[in-house]
């Protein structure tokens, strides 16, 4: 379970409907705790991706460096990405599953005609064919 606080999930919205048309990401950050994943900060990134930012992102190296860095200053862990999909549904495209790692948890948001709608979370298998639905659990705070 993902468990995501709703001052988080405002601000995730907020920056799905402020990029809309384009996707949106980030980077999630916080702890595990038994099989949960708490949620307990956000780092909003730049969509790198200059020739189609409607339909894909990418996630820079230096943003995942800096994303690292800013979790072990804080305490935490990188332990996830979110991004929207403007006018599609909250599910993984193709393109995502080939640009994403096993392990992580991969928040991925509809943002329909400019306002943030579903929310899923997703996690890649080990062997990277297919993904699992990971349950969000929304809590009061994190
Ligand atoms: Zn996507």
């Amino acid at each position: 379970m993902l468990k995501l606080g709703h001052s988080l999930i405002e601000k995730i919205h907020a920056h799905g409907e402020r990029d809309y048309p384009n996707e949106c990401c980030g980077a999630l950050l916080g702890r595990e705790e038994g099989a949960d994943r708490i949620v307990t900060g956000l780092m909003p990134f730049a969509n790198q991706r200059g020739d189609s930012p409607k339909n894909r992102f990418s996630i820079a190296p230096l943003d995942v460096q800096m994303a690292e860095d800013e979790a072990k200053k804080k305490g935490c862990n990188l332990i996830g990405w979110y991004h929207s999909h403007p006018d599609a549904p909250a599910r993984p495209s193709e393109f995502d599953r080939e640009h994403a790692w096993p392990w992580y948890s991969y928040v991925i948001f509809q943002v329909e005609k400019g306002e943030a709608r579903e929310m899923r979370s997703w996690r890649l298998n080990e062997d990277r064919t297919r993904y699992a639905e990971e349950g969000i659990e929304y809590i009061a705070s994190a």
